[in-house]
Protein backbone atom coordinates (compact mmCIF):
# COMPACT_ATOMS: atom_id res chain seq x y z
CA UNK A 1 0.00 0.00 0.00
CA UNK A 2 1.26 3.62 -0.65
CA UNK A 3 -0.16 6.75 -0.93
CA UNK A 4 -1.13 6.88 -4.38
CA UNK A 5 -3.16 3.63 -4.19
CA UNK A 6 -4.96 5.23 -1.01
CA UNK A 7 -5.41 8.05 -2.89
CA UNK A 8 -6.72 6.08 -5.76
CA UNK A 9 -9.52 4.08 -3.70
CA UNK A 10 -10.78 7.21 -1.88
CA UNK A 11 -11.47 9.10 -4.97
CA UNK A 12 -14.09 5.67 -6.50
CA UNK A 13 -16.48 7.06 -3.72
CA UNK A 14 -18.83 9.60 -4.59
CA UNK A 15 -18.97 12.28 -1.38
CA UNK A 16 -19.98 15.06 -3.25
CA UNK A 17 -21.49 17.81 -0.25
CA UNK A 18 -25.44 18.89 -0.70
CA UNK A 19 -26.15 22.22 0.42
CA UNK A 20 -30.16 21.48 0.24
CA UNK A 21 -29.28 18.56 2.88
CA UNK A 22 -30.17 19.48 6.80
CA UNK A 23 -28.29 16.32 7.60
CA UNK A 24 -24.42 16.11 8.86
CA UNK A 25 -22.23 14.75 6.91
CA UNK A 26 -24.96 16.22 4.24
CA UNK A 27 -24.73 12.97 2.16
CA UNK A 28 -24.12 9.23 2.97
CA UNK A 29 -21.51 8.73 0.20
CA UNK A 30 -19.29 10.72 2.82
CA UNK A 31 -20.15 8.16 5.90
CA UNK A 32 -19.17 5.34 2.88
CA UNK A 33 -15.39 6.75 3.00
CA UNK A 34 -15.56 7.75 6.62
CA UNK A 35 -15.95 3.74 7.57
CA UNK A 36 -13.83 2.63 5.10
CA UNK A 37 -11.70 5.04 6.72
CA UNK A 38 -12.17 3.90 9.75
CA UNK A 39 -11.26 0.21 8.93
CA UNK A 40 -7.69 1.20 7.39
CA UNK A 41 -6.88 3.36 10.40
CA UNK A 42 -7.53 0.58 12.63
CA UNK A 43 -5.78 -1.85 10.69
CA UNK A 44 -2.73 0.66 10.49
CA UNK A 45 -2.53 0.14 14.20
CA UNK A 46 -3.92 3.84 15.37
CA UNK A 47 -5.48 4.28 19.11
CA UNK A 48 -8.74 5.77 19.69
CA UNK A 49 -10.23 5.54 16.42
CA UNK A 50 -13.52 7.10 16.54
CA UNK A 51 -15.93 8.07 14.13
CA UNK A 52 -19.11 10.50 15.68
CA UNK A 53 -22.67 10.61 15.30
CA UNK A 54 -21.95 13.82 12.95
CA UNK A 55 -19.45 11.93 10.73
CA UNK A 56 -16.25 13.40 12.13
CA UNK A 57 -13.16 10.22 11.91
CA UNK A 58 -10.86 11.22 14.76
CA UNK A 59 -7.58 8.50 15.85
CA UNK A 60 -4.27 8.66 17.57
CA UNK A 61 -0.85 7.75 16.48
CA UNK A 62 0.59 7.07 20.15
CA UNK A 63 3.86 9.44 21.05
CA UNK A 64 7.11 7.46 20.90
CA UNK A 65 8.96 9.44 22.96
CA UNK A 66 8.29 10.20 26.95
CA UNK A 67 9.08 13.91 26.89
CA UNK A 68 6.53 16.58 27.43
CA UNK A 69 5.94 17.81 23.59
CA UNK A 70 2.90 19.23 22.24
CA UNK A 71 -0.19 17.52 20.43
CA UNK A 72 -0.26 18.01 16.85
CA UNK A 73 -3.21 17.75 14.12
CA UNK A 74 -3.46 16.97 11.14
CA UNK A 75 -7.00 17.87 9.44
CA UNK A 76 -8.42 17.11 5.74
CA UNK A 77 -12.14 16.71 4.24
CA UNK A 78 -13.38 14.03 3.16
CA UNK A 79 -16.26 15.57 0.85
CA UNK A 80 -16.05 17.11 -2.53
CA UNK A 81 -17.72 20.01 -4.28
CA UNK A 82 -20.89 20.00 -5.36
CA UNK A 83 -20.36 22.48 -7.92
CA UNK A 84 -19.04 19.50 -10.43
CA UNK A 85 -20.47 15.38 -11.15
CA UNK A 86 -18.48 13.77 -8.79
CA UNK A 87 -20.23 9.87 -9.15
CA UNK A 88 -18.45 7.38 -10.90
CA UNK A 89 -15.04 9.14 -10.93
CA UNK A 90 -12.41 6.78 -13.02
CA UNK A 91 -8.93 7.65 -12.13
CA UNK A 92 -6.00 8.28 -14.60
CA UNK A 93 -2.53 7.91 -13.91
CA UNK A 94 -0.49 9.10 -16.78
CA UNK A 95 2.73 7.24 -15.60
CA UNK A 96 6.07 9.24 -16.18
CA UNK A 97 4.34 11.96 -18.09
CA UNK A 98 5.71 12.77 -21.60
CA UNK A 99 4.90 16.89 -21.12
CA UNK A 100 2.74 16.90 -24.35
CA UNK A 101 -1.39 17.78 -23.90
CA UNK A 102 -2.96 15.59 -21.50
CA UNK A 103 -6.66 14.49 -23.78
CA UNK A 104 -9.24 13.29 -21.25
CA UNK A 105 -10.53 10.08 -23.02
CA UNK A 106 -14.50 10.41 -22.15
CA UNK A 107 -14.76 13.57 -23.00
CA UNK A 108 -12.09 14.69 -25.70
CA UNK A 109 -12.83 18.32 -25.13
CA UNK A 110 -11.30 18.24 -21.95
CA UNK A 111 -7.40 18.80 -22.19
CA UNK A 112 -5.29 19.39 -19.90
CA UNK A 113 -3.00 22.17 -22.45
CA UNK A 114 0.49 22.63 -21.14
CA UNK A 115 0.31 26.00 -22.49
CA UNK A 116 -2.28 26.97 -20.06
CA UNK A 117 -0.80 24.69 -17.04
CA UNK A 118 2.23 26.05 -15.55
CA UNK A 119 2.12 23.70 -12.92
CA UNK A 120 1.27 20.83 -14.71
CA UNK A 121 4.58 21.84 -17.15
CA UNK A 122 6.55 22.10 -14.46
CA UNK A 123 5.91 18.47 -13.73
CA UNK A 124 7.35 16.15 -16.63
CA UNK A 125 8.05 12.83 -15.61
CA UNK A 126 6.10 12.56 -12.32
CA UNK A 127 3.16 10.48 -13.08
CA UNK A 128 0.21 12.53 -13.24
CA UNK A 129 -3.41 11.87 -11.96
CA UNK A 130 -6.84 12.83 -13.87
CA UNK A 131 -10.41 12.17 -13.99
CA UNK A 132 -11.43 10.47 -17.14
CA UNK A 133 -13.33 13.63 -18.84
CA UNK A 134 -17.05 13.82 -16.62
CA UNK A 135 -16.72 14.24 -13.52
CA UNK A 136 -13.94 16.31 -11.54
CA UNK A 137 -10.96 14.04 -9.45
CA UNK A 138 -11.54 14.80 -5.94
CA UNK A 139 -7.80 15.71 -4.77
CA UNK A 140 -9.89 18.09 -3.23
CA UNK A 141 -9.29 16.88 -0.40
CA UNK A 142 -8.62 13.20 -0.68
CA UNK A 143 -5.11 13.77 -1.36
CA UNK A 144 -4.85 15.46 2.05
CA UNK A 145 -6.84 12.37 3.45
CA UNK A 146 -4.31 10.02 1.67
CA UNK A 147 -1.81 11.92 2.75
CA UNK A 148 -2.59 12.38 6.28
CA UNK A 149 -3.21 8.11 6.29
CA UNK A 150 0.18 7.26 4.68
CA UNK A 151 1.99 8.83 6.90
CA UNK A 152 0.05 7.85 10.02
CA UNK A 153 0.75 4.20 8.91
CA UNK A 154 4.89 5.20 8.43
CA UNK A 155 5.09 7.30 11.50
CA UNK A 156 3.37 3.72 13.46
CA UNK A 157 5.46 1.57 11.22
CA UNK A 158 8.85 3.48 12.35
CA UNK A 159 8.95 3.71 15.90
CA UNK A 160 12.06 4.93 15.71
CA UNK A 161 11.25 8.55 14.63
CA UNK A 162 10.66 10.25 17.47
CA UNK A 163 7.29 12.17 17.84
CA UNK A 164 5.12 12.97 20.46
CA UNK A 165 1.39 12.30 19.96
CA UNK A 166 -0.20 13.12 16.81
CA UNK A 167 -3.81 13.58 16.33
CA UNK A 168 -5.92 12.85 12.72
CA UNK A 169 -9.38 14.35 11.80
CA UNK A 170 -11.33 13.63 8.95
CA UNK A 171 -14.26 16.32 8.39
CA UNK A 172 -17.69 16.38 6.51
CA UNK A 173 -18.86 19.19 4.35
CA UNK A 174 -16.54 21.48 3.86
CA UNK A 175 -17.39 22.51 0.45
CA UNK A 176 -20.55 23.90 1.83
CA UNK A 177 -18.97 25.92 4.42
CA UNK A 178 -20.06 23.63 7.10
CA UNK A 179 -16.88 21.44 8.05
CA UNK A 180 -15.69 23.28 11.24
CA UNK A 181 -19.72 23.23 12.67
CA UNK A 182 -19.55 20.22 14.85
CA UNK A 183 -16.04 19.53 14.61
CA UNK A 184 -14.91 18.94 18.79
CA UNK A 185 -11.71 20.79 19.20
CA UNK A 186 -11.52 19.90 22.94
CA UNK A 187 -12.27 16.32 22.27
CA UNK A 188 -9.56 16.34 19.37
CA UNK A 189 -6.79 17.83 22.02
CA UNK A 190 -4.30 19.08 19.76
CA UNK A 191 -1.93 22.58 20.81
CA UNK A 192 -2.40 23.08 17.47
CA UNK A 193 -3.21 21.59 13.54
CA UNK A 194 -2.67 21.87 9.95
CA UNK A 195 -5.53 21.31 7.23
CA UNK A 196 -3.80 19.12 4.09
CA UNK A 197 -6.00 21.34 1.74
CA UNK A 198 -3.47 23.08 -0.77
CA UNK A 199 -1.90 23.06 -4.00
CA UNK A 200 1.62 23.17 -5.05
CA UNK A 201 4.59 21.71 -3.22
CA UNK A 202 5.83 24.39 -0.86
CA UNK A 203 2.45 26.01 -0.16
CA UNK A 204 2.05 27.49 3.51
CA UNK A 205 -1.19 29.91 4.43
CA UNK A 206 -1.95 31.23 7.17
CA UNK A 207 -3.52 34.31 6.15
CA UNK A 208 -7.30 34.26 5.19
CA UNK A 209 -10.07 36.80 4.33
CA UNK A 210 -12.30 38.35 7.19
CA UNK A 211 -16.07 38.11 6.11
CA UNK A 212 -19.34 38.85 6.37
CA UNK A 213 -22.75 38.22 4.23
CA UNK A 214 -25.27 40.91 4.14
CA UNK A 215 -28.98 40.93 3.22
CA UNK A 216 -30.37 44.13 1.83
CA UNK A 217 -33.82 43.76 1.22
CA UNK A 218 -36.28 46.50 -0.44
CA UNK A 219 -39.76 46.01 0.30
CA UNK A 220 -42.35 48.05 -2.06
CA UNK A 221 -45.25 47.86 -3.07
CA UNK A 222 -47.77 45.45 -5.68
CA UNK A 223 -50.69 46.57 -7.33
CA UNK A 224 -52.23 45.03 -10.82
CA UNK A 225 -49.93 46.24 -12.97
CA UNK A 226 -52.63 48.08 -15.22
CA UNK A 227 -53.71 49.74 -12.42
CA UNK A 228 -50.69 50.59 -10.93
CA UNK A 229 -50.92 54.78 -11.56
CA UNK A 230 -49.46 56.21 -7.92
CA UNK A 231 -49.20 53.69 -6.07
CA UNK A 232 -46.98 50.73 -7.29
CA UNK A 233 -43.66 50.67 -5.72
CA UNK A 234 -41.27 48.26 -7.29
CA UNK A 235 -38.73 47.02 -5.26
CA UNK A 236 -37.07 44.97 -8.18
CA UNK A 237 -36.21 48.75 -9.76
CA UNK A 238 -34.88 49.76 -6.17
CA UNK A 239 -32.65 46.77 -5.50
CA UNK A 240 -31.33 47.12 -9.49
CA UNK A 241 -30.66 50.84 -8.36
CA UNK A 242 -28.61 49.76 -5.33
CA UNK A 243 -26.20 46.86 -7.21
CA UNK A 244 -25.81 49.65 -9.71
CA UNK A 245 -24.47 52.08 -7.05
CA UNK A 246 -21.86 49.99 -5.51
CA UNK A 247 -18.72 50.20 -5.96
CA UNK A 248 -17.08 49.08 -10.05
CA UNK A 249 -13.74 50.06 -10.34
CA UNK A 250 -12.27 49.48 -6.91
CA UNK A 251 -13.34 47.25 -4.26
CA UNK A 252 -14.99 44.64 -6.81
CA UNK A 253 -14.07 41.00 -7.04
CA UNK A 254 -13.42 41.60 -11.10
CA UNK A 255 -11.05 44.28 -9.65
CA UNK A 256 -9.08 43.34 -7.03
CA UNK A 257 -6.04 41.08 -6.33
CA UNK A 258 -3.27 40.55 -3.52
CA UNK A 259 -4.39 42.28 -0.28
CA UNK A 260 -7.47 43.85 -1.48
CA UNK A 261 -10.73 43.39 -0.38
CA UNK A 262 -14.24 43.49 -1.92
CA UNK A 263 -17.86 44.03 -1.61
CA UNK A 264 -19.85 41.12 -4.01
CA UNK A 265 -23.61 41.41 -4.72
CA UNK A 266 -23.68 37.32 -5.62
CA UNK A 267 -27.05 36.53 -4.98
CA UNK A 268 -30.95 38.29 -5.29
CA UNK A 269 -34.25 36.96 -4.82
CA UNK A 270 -36.57 39.26 -6.97
CA UNK A 271 -40.17 40.12 -7.35
CA UNK A 272 -42.13 43.70 -6.94
CA UNK A 273 -42.93 43.48 -3.43
CA UNK A 274 -40.20 42.11 -1.90
CA UNK A 275 -36.44 42.19 -3.25
CA UNK A 276 -33.07 41.18 -1.66
CA UNK A 277 -29.99 41.27 -2.29
CA UNK A 278 -26.90 39.44 -0.98
CA UNK A 279 -23.75 40.84 -0.72
CA UNK A 280 -20.48 39.38 0.19
CA UNK A 281 -17.73 41.60 2.36
CA UNK A 282 -14.14 40.37 2.11
CA UNK A 283 -10.96 42.26 3.74
CA UNK A 284 -8.18 41.15 5.22
CA UNK A 285 -8.30 43.55 8.02
CA UNK A 286 -10.88 42.56 10.00
CA UNK A 287 -12.15 46.00 10.76
CA UNK A 288 -12.56 46.79 7.13
CA UNK A 289 -15.30 45.07 7.20
CA UNK A 290 -17.07 47.78 9.30
CA UNK A 291 -16.34 50.20 6.67
CA UNK A 292 -17.82 48.10 3.41
CA UNK A 293 -20.82 47.46 5.61
CA UNK A 294 -21.39 51.43 6.34
CA UNK A 295 -20.75 51.75 2.53
CA UNK A 296 -23.39 49.30 1.40
CA UNK A 297 -25.45 50.48 4.40
CA UNK A 298 -25.42 54.35 3.13
CA UNK A 299 -26.17 53.84 -0.31
CA UNK A 300 -29.13 50.99 0.51
CA UNK A 301 -30.92 54.07 2.80
CA UNK A 302 -30.01 56.34 0.04
CA UNK A 303 -31.75 54.09 -2.80
CA UNK A 304 -34.47 53.47 -0.17
CA UNK A 305 -35.30 57.11 0.25
CA UNK A 306 -35.45 58.12 -4.08
CA UNK A 307 -37.40 54.95 -3.87
CA UNK A 308 -40.14 55.04 -2.26
CA UNK A 309 -39.26 51.23 -0.47
CA UNK A 310 -38.18 50.31 2.84
CA UNK A 311 -34.31 49.25 3.13
CA UNK A 312 -33.96 46.15 5.86
CA UNK A 313 -30.21 44.70 6.74
CA UNK A 314 -29.11 42.05 8.02
CA UNK A 315 -25.48 41.59 8.32
CA UNK A 316 -23.80 38.04 9.29
CA UNK A 317 -20.36 37.18 10.71
CA UNK A 318 -18.89 34.24 8.46
CA UNK A 319 -15.48 33.98 9.10
CA UNK A 320 -12.27 35.85 10.14
CA UNK A 321 -8.76 36.28 9.45
CA UNK A 322 -6.80 33.52 11.02
CA UNK A 323 -3.71 35.29 10.90
CA UNK A 324 -5.15 37.06 13.76
CA UNK A 325 -4.79 33.93 15.72
CA UNK A 326 -1.52 32.48 14.45
CA UNK A 327 0.45 35.47 14.99
CA UNK A 328 0.18 34.54 18.68
CA UNK A 329 1.43 31.43 17.26
CA UNK A 330 4.38 32.20 15.60
CA UNK A 331 5.88 28.63 16.35
CA UNK A 332 2.63 27.20 14.65
CA UNK A 333 3.83 28.44 11.59
CA UNK A 334 7.84 27.79 11.61
CA UNK A 335 7.59 24.53 11.97
CA UNK A 336 5.83 24.02 9.22
CA UNK A 337 8.68 26.12 6.81
CA UNK A 338 11.21 23.96 9.06
CA UNK A 339 9.60 20.93 7.64
CA UNK A 340 8.78 22.20 4.19
CA UNK A 341 12.67 22.68 3.50
CA UNK A 342 13.99 19.72 5.71
CA UNK A 343 12.25 17.83 2.33
CA UNK A 344 14.11 19.91 0.27
CA UNK A 345 11.48 22.22 -1.41
CA UNK A 346 10.99 25.92 -0.35
CA UNK A 347 7.83 27.24 1.21
CA UNK A 348 5.55 29.56 -1.39
CA UNK A 349 3.57 31.60 1.26
CA UNK A 350 0.75 33.70 0.33
CA UNK A 351 -2.56 34.57 1.42
CA UNK A 352 -5.76 32.85 0.57
CA UNK A 353 -8.33 34.94 -0.76
CA UNK A 354 -11.28 32.50 0.62
CA UNK A 355 -11.44 31.24 3.73
CA UNK A 356 -10.93 27.12 5.34
CA UNK A 357 -12.15 25.40 7.60
CA UNK A 358 -8.84 26.60 9.71
CA UNK A 359 -10.01 30.10 9.54
CA UNK A 360 -13.17 28.98 11.42
CA UNK A 361 -11.15 26.34 13.96
CA UNK A 362 -8.06 28.77 14.73
CA UNK A 363 -10.84 31.19 16.26
CA UNK A 364 -12.34 28.13 17.92
CA UNK A 365 -8.60 27.59 19.86
CA UNK A 366 -7.31 25.26 17.44
CA UNK A 367 -4.56 27.51 15.45
CA UNK A 368 -4.80 25.92 11.93
CA UNK A 369 -2.64 26.94 8.92
CA UNK A 370 -3.11 25.24 5.72
CA UNK A 371 -0.24 23.56 3.77
CA UNK A 372 -0.25 22.10 0.26
CA UNK A 373 -1.44 18.67 -0.53
CA UNK A 374 -1.38 18.37 -4.33
CA UNK A 375 -4.80 20.13 -5.43
CA UNK A 376 -4.78 21.72 -8.77
CA UNK A 377 -7.71 22.87 -11.14
CA UNK A 378 -9.61 22.14 -7.99
CA UNK A 379 -13.95 21.95 -8.41
CA UNK A 380 -12.99 21.27 -12.24
CA UNK A 381 -12.81 18.22 -14.77
CA UNK A 382 -9.53 19.54 -15.25
CA UNK A 383 -8.32 18.71 -11.50
CA UNK A 384 -5.03 16.97 -11.52
CA UNK A 385 -2.27 15.91 -8.62
CA UNK A 386 0.51 13.59 -8.99
CA UNK A 387 2.17 10.92 -7.07
CA UNK A 388 5.10 13.18 -6.28
CA UNK A 389 3.24 15.67 -4.79
CA UNK A 390 1.04 13.06 -3.00
CA UNK A 391 4.66 11.49 -1.48
CA UNK A 392 5.94 15.34 -0.42
CA UNK A 393 2.92 15.65 1.04
CA UNK A 394 3.25 12.78 3.44
CA UNK A 395 7.33 13.96 3.96
CA UNK A 396 6.27 16.86 5.33
CA UNK A 397 3.93 15.80 7.66
CA UNK A 398 6.24 13.24 8.95
CA UNK A 399 8.69 15.82 9.12
CA UNK A 400 6.63 18.34 11.03
CA UNK A 401 5.89 15.46 13.89
CA UNK A 402 9.40 14.87 14.38
CA UNK A 403 10.70 15.99 17.42
ZN1 LIG B 1 -10.73 21.56 -0.07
Amino acid sequence: MNVLDRFLRYVRIDTRADEASASCPSTPGQLVLQRLLEGELRAIGLADVELDANGYLMATVPATVDAEVPTIGFVAHVDTSPEMPGHGVTPLVHERWDGRDIVLPDDPSAVLRVSEQPDLAAQVGHDIVTASGLTLLGADDKAGVAAIVEAAAQLTARPDIPHGRIRLCFTPDEEIGRGADRFDVARFGADWAYTLDGGVRGELEFESFSADVMRVTFAGFNTHPGYAKGRMVNAIKAAARFVDRLPADRLAPERTGGYEGFVHPYQMEASVDRTSVRVLLRDFVTANLRDQQALVETIARAVAAETGTEAEIEVKEQYRNMREVLDRHPHVIERAREAIRRVGLTPIEKPIRGGTDGSRLSFMGLPTPNLFAGEHNFHSRLEWTSRQDLEAAVRVIVEIARV
